[in-house]
């Protein structure tokens, strides 16, 4: 099944959803993953927990407008320690690059392979809470959730793996964000700098001048997580 994928600059920046399951799981998913994903939930079950799915595939539309609602103040800009940012006090650069820290640039994110999901214990998310992804909850109420995918995720035969693990500058640390290690392998070789700056330029994307001045660095801190691709 991985041999035969043909992946098309569409698929690679979000812009289409033709391997894209809607039906087995919350959230939509790489048709190629759905036996893993099984896999996973089957065994964070064996061990107590009701591993839910929030966010899976999500398509360059779906980014391009939470990036726009964040760059004109429509949807709140946080900072590292999660403070509210005021974007009227910010230069576009700095607003750029705290966009990036929790939001990627349309075209660039791993949300558009489909071979990405952000996971949480259900089971241990109250009936009035709602769910916020944040570090917090992971070391309050997911914390036993997270420690156990610690150690499933280091298993040799795990399907799958943790892009945002370490905070280095770039993304920050997302424990809650696991990647396909196969599937997104493809999708991460394939993506490049020129596909990124083109569909970029064709957009109606805010911020894209500064986004084009600084593609380069975007490129290499906020995009290319797996060093060893
Ligand atoms: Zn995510």
């Amino acid at each position: 099944m991985v041999r035969a994928l043909e992946i098309s600059i569409a698929h690679i920046l979000g812009a289409d959803s033709s391997y894209i399951d809607c039906q087995s799981f919350e959230v939509p998913v790489h048709r190629s993953i759905i036996e893993d994903v099984s896999s996973l939930k089957s065994a964070a079950e064996r061990a107590g927990f009701e591993l839910g799915l929030a966010s899976g595939y999500r398509s360059y539309e779906r980014q391009l407008s939470i990036w726009n609602a964040k760059a004109t103040g429509r949807r709140n800009l946080h900072g590292d320690s999660g403070e509210l940012l005021d974007i009227n006090q910010m230069s576009p650069e700095q607003v750029l690059f705290a966009i990036l820290r929790w939001s990627a640039l349309p075209g660039a994110s791993r949300h558009h392979w489909g071979t990405d999901f952000d996971v949480y214990d259900a089971s241990a998310l109250g009936a009035e809470q709602s769910l916020q992804l944040t570090i917090e909850e992971c070391e309050g109420p997911f914390k036993a959730f997270y420690d156990w995918l610690d150690d499933y995720l280091a298993l040799p035969s795990c399907a799958f793996f943790r892009p945002y693990c370490l905070d280095s500058g770039g993304v920050a640390r997302e424990p809650w964000h696991l990647s396909h290690k196969k599937i997104a392998a493809f999708y991460e070789k394939k993506l490049n700098l020129d596909m990124l700056k083109e569909s970029l330029q064709d957009s109606s994307c805010e911020l894209k001048e500064v986004a084009l001045r600084n593609l380069e660095k975007i490129f290499k801190n906020y995009v290319l997580v797996s060093k060893d691709l």
